[in-house]
């Protein structure tokens, strides 16, 4: 990093806009295609490692634009924002500095499993990432529309038959040691509204059309999905009096490590209204599918953030959800969560209006559809980089991933590794046991996807270890000493976290009392009170009913100076929580690898069975495809391996 530095310093690498532009023939390190959420992470993560990084996007005042829903994280998703955040990423730390509604998913289930969500000011998130982005040592940010890449002859000893050099935009050519293509839903980009369609990225953005044609002579596996947003409507139009009302949590829990606080007060939060659809609104949908053709469309679209059309026409009869959620504290617009549709815009004004709440509505700007190349995501290895172009990388909505959260997962990865790949290190790679990450990548680059993939904690086997809560501890120490992409300020939190948590453990042990004892300090503790031997603090920490503060109040001395920091604190108890399950589950992964050859019946009815945990989409698979055995659903693309951890588990139930 001292290195890195130095160099910036001879090379003041900032931000240029269209009107200084780096001169034709300019070298960097590491060029970036694409300013969005998988772009940026890259760059930033690219220039952290050391190398001068060229980002190249479309416009810069786009940089950090959130194309779709006004929030980030979620089941799942909030791990990889923890993640990201464990290897110094941006996201977290900027969804700090621009929340309006935080709100913990899952909170009736273990800590393990909370999803963090906020909703997030559009404005806000857009202008601190690109404060961010434009001041990072050794980034510069350039606007152009990259057409083409450079290629040579492959370097020997490595895979792939040729290897890129740069880049070529506005007819000038840009030479790199590395290129990350980050075009999200850009290459051949359509546009869909009603039965109109035009090219374009996304509204208001024109498509990657060059790029996408040099990907496919290159020999490219390339498919196509669709995405699409809801309308925004006008506040003032709202009747929010009768709809139901949420309110964030109160004290508000921060995505970063870095971050004690997030900046708003939960007071000062914006809260969101929730309605529903009723059967006017499935009678308008079905009325007018010959006017709708995204919908007409064979290509897959989102399964787990469907449009309005999709779930009336595969759950008929029902009533969906419609969220309404903030977009920002100074802004007029309302996102209907839950209502993306492409329907004609006067039709989709008539929908609107039918539903409870939004009976005035006025819709400020229509919903609408896009249709976009990917990449097989089995081109690529899990560093992300491309097995045909040797030094070329992959990440974000391109790979067939749906979310901001997975963009700026791959992001980071993909720019470590470019980097890394420029200094002749070896990949940084996250291990399924490691991180939700690793499982993302994993599955992408073995199983790939055709559909919009999304990450879910239920596509991770090892639930109980990849917590929220302890990213650092798996990621941080590892990047800094692997990739050198963490700040000084991070490592030191960390590693504070790390031991603070260890001394804080071996204290908690080593407090005995008797069960009776703890009864008169704590009454409301559930600990028999019959049991002759002594109980430690740690023991009496994993009922539900305690807390650090509780036991500190019980037992001030020495527990009480492990509460004044709050992370810490809750720390502590989530740590005391899984001690001992987490034993337990490391004896299941051994018993997972044993027996993969286990015969799966013959007449299982995958589609029916109600004894197994399976989602929709890997019930389908495997009535698909009828494995004989574990072993061989396990290789069925999109058969996860936490389905068939449960599968194990009913097979050796049933036999
Ligand atoms: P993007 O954020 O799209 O960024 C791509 C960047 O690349 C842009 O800045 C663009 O200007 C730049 N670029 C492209 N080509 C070039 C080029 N040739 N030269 C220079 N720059 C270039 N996600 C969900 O989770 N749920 C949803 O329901 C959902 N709906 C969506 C609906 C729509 C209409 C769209 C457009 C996206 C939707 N998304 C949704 C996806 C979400 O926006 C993306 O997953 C996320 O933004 C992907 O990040 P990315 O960095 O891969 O791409």
């Amino acid at each position: 990093r001292r290195a890195a530095a130095s160099l910036g310093r001879r090379l003041p690498l900032r931000r240029l806009g269209s009107d200084s532009a780096a001169p034709c023939g300019a070298r960097f390190d590491v060029v970036v295609i694409g300013g969005g959420h998988a772009g940026t992470e890259a760059a930033a993560a690219a220039a952290r490692c050391g190398s001068r990084t060229l980002l190249l996007t479309h416009r810069v005042d786009t940089i950090g634009q959130m194309s779709c829903n006004p929030s980030f994280g979620g089941i799942g998703k909030g791990h990889l924002m923890r993640e990201v955040d464990a290897l110094d990423g941006l996201c977290s730390r900027i969804c700090d500095q621009s929340g309006i509604h935080y709100k913990v998913l899952n909170r009736r289930k273990g800590p393990a499993v909370w999803g963090l969500r906020a909703q997030i000011d559009r404005k806000l998130y857009k202008q601190n990432m690109q404060k961010e982005v434009l001041n990072t040592p050794l980034l510069m940010v350039q606007e152009g529309a990259v057409e083409d890449l450079v290629l040579t002859e492959p370097e020997p000893g490595y895979p792939g038959k040729c290897r890129v050099r740069g880049v070529v935009l506005d007819g000038s050519t840009i030479y790199a040691e590395s290129v990350i293509l980050t075009t999200g839903t850009f290459l051949r980009g359509m546009m869909v509204i009603g039965l109109e369609m035009h090219p374009a990225g996304r509204l208001g953005d024109q498509p990657a059309i060059g790029l996408a044609q040099t990907l496919e002579k290159l020999g490219f596996v390339v498919g196509r999905l669709k995405t699409g947003t809801p309308p925004r409507l006008a506040k003032e139009s709202i009747n929010f009096s009768i709809l139901n009302k949420q309110t964030p949590d109160n004290p508000s829990i921060p995505f970063s490590f870095l971050s004690e606080t997030v900046w708003i007060k939960p007071e000062d939060q914006l809260p969101c209204y929730l309605t529903h659809t009723n059967p006017r609104v499935d009678e308008i949908v079905l009325e007018n599918l010959h006017l709708n053709s995204h919908v007409k469309e064979t290509t897959r679209g989102p399964r787990y953030c469907p449009s309005i059309e999709s779930k009336v026409l595969r759950f008929p009869n029902r009533v969906h959800q419609v969220w309404l959620e903030p977009e920002g504290t100074d802004s007029d617009l309302i996102y209907p969560q839950g209502l993306s549709v492409t329907l004609p815009a006067e039709l989709q004004e008539k929908m609107i209006t039918c539903i409870r709440g939004l009976e005035k509505a006025k819709m400020v700007q229509p919903g609408y559809g896009v249709q976009y190349d990917y990449l097989d995501p089995r081109q690529m290895s899990p560093s992300l980089e491309t097995h045909l172009v040797q030094r070329l990388f992959f990440a974000g909505q391109i790979n067939g991933t749906t979310g901001y959260e997975e963009a700026a997962a791959q992001g980071v990865i993909a720019g470590i590794n470019a980097s890394l790949r420029v200094s002749g290190k070896p990949p940084f790679v996250v291990s399924r046991t490691e991180g939700y990450i690793g499982v993302l990548i994993d599955d992408l680059t073995t199983l790939g996807t055709s559909e919009p993939y999304r990450m879910f904690t239920s596509r991770v086997e090892f639930r109980l270890s990849l917590r929220p809560d302890n990213a650092d501890s798996r990621l941080t120490f590892r990047a800094h000493k692997d990739a050198g992409c963490v700040s000084p300020q991070r490592y030191e939190r960390a590693s504070w976290m790390k031991s603070s948590l260890e001394e804080g453990i071996s204290v908690l042990k080593s407090i005995e009392l008797s069960s009776s004892k703890w009864k008169k300090l704590i009454p409301q503790v559930s600990i028999s009170v019959n049991r002759s031997l002594p109980v430690s603090a740690l023991d009496v920490l994993k009922c539900e009913e305690v807390d650090m503060d509780l036991l500190a109040t019980a037992v001030p001395e020495p527990l009480q100076k492990y509460t004044a920091d709050r992370e810490l604190a809750r720390r502590l108890k989530i740590e005391a929580a899984y001690e001992s399950v987490l034993m337990f589950q490391l004896q299941e992964i051994k018993e997972v690898q044993q027996d993969e050859a286990l015969q799966l019946p013959q007449d299982l009815d995958y589609l029916t069975i109600r004894d197994v945990s399976l989602s929709q989409e890997v019930r389908e698979k495997l009535h698909l495809s009828r494995p004989q055995t574990i072993g061989a659903a396990s290789r069925i693309p999109g058969v996860t391996p936490a389905a068939i951890v449960n599968l194990l588990r009913f097979v050796k139930t049933t036999q």
